[in-house]
Order: C-alpha cells, then structure tokens, then sequence
C-alpha cells in the first residue's frame, strides 16, 4: 500500500461534504439530475460580476512581456498593495504591500500562517461548529485542533475559549461570516475576544478565515476582524465575493500591529514558497489589482435564504435565517443528523449532516442552487419532516 497511513485515517474520516457530493452523482445516475435536488456544496451559482471579466479582458489584451513568469513568493506589488489599501480604509490602520501575501484562496492563506507558526504538537483553537477542512489544514503542519464548543445561539463563549486557552496555544481560528452557521460576529463579539488574548501572558494569534467577508444581509457589514484584534492574521479570497471560486484566488494579511512583523512576512513568503504554491496565479493577481472591491450582488442569495427558511419554519423546523455566507444550519427534527440526511437523501434532497462541522443534530443547506431547486425541495423537506414526527 503505497498510501500513508495518517492519509488513510483522514480519508475515512473525510469530508461529508464530499461524500454527500459523491451521493449526489450517484443518484443522478440512478434518478436523473431532475430528481437530485443537491444543497450539499458552497460553489457560487452565479456569474462573476462585469467589471471583474472586463478587467480579465483588459488583462490578457495588455499582454505585458514576461507577464506569465515567476515573480516574488509574496506576489505582484500592485495586487499586494491593492489589499492593502483596501484593508487601510476598512481598519484604518497602516496595512502596506509588504504585510500582504497574495495566496491560493483563503485555504492557500490559511495553510500558508499556520506553517509560519506551528511546531509539532502546538494547538489551535477551532470553534464548533467548524468548517471541516480546518482540521486537516493543522494537521497539515502538526498542529493538535482543540474545538471549542460555542454557546446555542453559536457565538464564542469567552468562559469556554479561556479554558482551552493552555501554553501550547499558538492560535485561534475565527470564521466571520461564519459556515456552516452564517453567524456575524458583531464588534462587541469581537472585542470580548481581544480582550481575552489581551490579558494573556504569551501572544496567541488570531487567524480571522474571511471569504465571505462581502455576504452579508439585510443591509448589514460584517465589522472588521483586524480593527478590532490587534494579533490578527487575515486570510480572505475573492471565491465567494467576486464568484471567481475556482481561479484559486487569495490573500493573507498581517496586522501591522502584530509583534515580530519582518520575521513573520519572511516566514509567510518562505511557507508559500515550500508548501508548493510558489506563488499565487499571476493572471488573477492582475485582475483582482485592479477590481479588490468588486463583489456579486447578494440579493439573489438573500431571496433565497428567506423563501428557504420561512418555508422550512412554516413546515415546523427549528431554522434561524444565517445573518451572512450562503448557508442554513438548522436543527433536525430527530438527534440523530446522519439518519435524517440519509432519509433526506431518499427523497433526492442531498444536505450535509451537521456532524460533519463537529455538531449534530443539525444540517447544512447550501443557498447557491437555483431557486427552482428550492421549490421542489420543499415539499419533500416536509415529507421526511412529517414521517419521523
Ligand atoms: N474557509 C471557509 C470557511 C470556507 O467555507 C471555504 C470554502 O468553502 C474556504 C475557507 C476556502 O476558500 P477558498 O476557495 O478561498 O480557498
């Protein structure tokens, strides 16, 4: 057997994202894709917006010489300065190019500060219910997840996060936006967590995952991370915001007001480097240099959201409308969560069982189907509600 071990492992206890997907492609064989009504992934269903493909278009015409070499491990300048001025006006603070590494989506980001920081059995914080991925992306670097249980309405809770806080902690994993929850963490959240690092006697950093930092509804602004935490390494992409999810897309941003600055840039661009990334891709940094604000219109996402919730809570779930991201975490009508997906899936409805984040009793739906796909979910959303109540 050539495959390791320790991969072995992680691939049984692998994704149920992937596994709900692959369930999916199975049933569509056997029903067709009509009768498959699939809320299981995170893929924007919607087009990049026209000022994001017209700069693409003003990109490839350019046709600058040696546009399609290497460059810097960090990136191009005048995407890293475009983050930077962007993260300026939103903090106020003095973020330059240099504290910017462009990076393969957020997943790039994320992998890339915690190769800087980890040494093998250093601990992160994950709060539950947590995306999935998390834990391999420590693991990828030997690092120990500790999950944190967050309070019932999913916000951290300050009490638990100090007593998981030990002197093996070196970071905690913040999701704001939040999936699967679609929690926003408000200022206030915010500030209860600095002031809980800041009492600490060794810097723990904060690694604030923001890709659907731009998805927020009802009119409301997700405030923040790095105005309000001071050791915070922002890890952010234009999947979700600009729909470009599969052109791998990032960014890691280093608070200025972090300790240590120069040596952590360094660590950053080196961990790009090794981890194989070398950098991330020259086209899209062109681009987003030039279109870093630009974000899909979320409207489509937020009709979706209140036809799928008031229709499940007319059917009797128990289902808060997610504040942000493009997900619904709702309780299943029965404890057990991997039974009712499964019973769910019967009826071609495919969901991912909330036990998959680290929290069961509960599932996920994804809001990047066509609204279609809605309607002729809920009516089988009701009939599995009403056979096991
Ligand atoms: N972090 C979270 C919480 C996500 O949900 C996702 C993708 O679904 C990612 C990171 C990965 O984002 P990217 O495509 O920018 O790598």
């Amino acid at each position: 057997m050539l495959v390791a071990q320790s991969i072995r492992e992680k691939l049984e206890r692998s994704s149920w994202i992937r596994r709900m997907f692959e369930e999916g492609a199975r049933l569509r064989q056997e029903r067709g894709a009509d009768h498959v009504f699939d809320f299981t992934l995170g893929n924007p269903d919607v087009e990049p917006p026209a000022a994001v493909i017209a700069a693409l278009r003003r990109v490839v015409d350019d046709g600058l010489p040696g546009c399609h070499g290497y460059m810097p491990n960090a990136g191009l300048n005048d995407a890293r300065s475009a983050v930077a001025g962007k993260l300026a006006r939103e903090t106020g603070l003095p973020f330059s190019a240099a504290d910017v590494v462009m990076t393969v989506g957020s997943a790039g980001a994320c992998n890339v500060i915690l190769k800087a920081i980890l040494d093998p059995g250093d601990e992160v914080i994950v709060l539950v219910p947590y995306f999935s991925e998390y834990e391999f992306y420590i693991g990828n670097h030997g690092g120990k997840i500790v999950a944190v249980e967050t309070g019932v309405d999913f916000l951290p809770d300050i009490d638990r996060l100090q007593a998981a806080i030990t002197g093996r902690t070196r970071a905690i994993l913040l999701n704001t936006p939040n999936n699967p929850t679609g929690r926003v963490y408000s200022a206030q959240v915010l500030a209860a967590i600095e002031s809980l690092l800041s009492s600490l006697d060794h810097p723990v950093l904060v690694i604030s995952d923001e890709p659907y930092q731009s998805l927020v509804y009802d009119g409301n602004e997700q405030s923040p991370v790095a105005a309000t935490i001071a050791n915070v390494a922002v890890c952010s992409s234009w999947s979700k915001s600009q729909a470009l999810a599969g052109e791998r897309i990032g960014f890691l941003a280093l608070s200025p007001r972090l300790p240590d600055l120069p040596a952590l840039r360094n660590a950053c661009t080196f961990a790009n480097r090794v981890l194989g990334f070398v950098n991330a891709p020259a086209l899209w940094q062109r681009v987003i240099a030039q279109v870093p604000d630009v974000h899909v219109d979320i409207a489509g996402y937020q009709q979706k959201r209140d036809r799928l919730c008031d229709g499940m809570a007319s059917i009797g779930y128990d289902v808060r409308k997610p504040e942000g991201a493009f997900y619904v975490f709702c309780k299943t009508p029965i404890a057990d969560d991997i039974d009712f997906v499964g019973r769910l899936a019967h009826e071609g409805v495919l969901a991912v069982p909330g036990t998959g984040f680290g929290r069961g009793g509960h599932m996920r739906l994804s809001l990047t189907v066509p609204a279609v796909t809605i309607e002729r979910a809920l009516p089988l959303l009701e009939r599995v509600f009403c056979a096991v109540r």
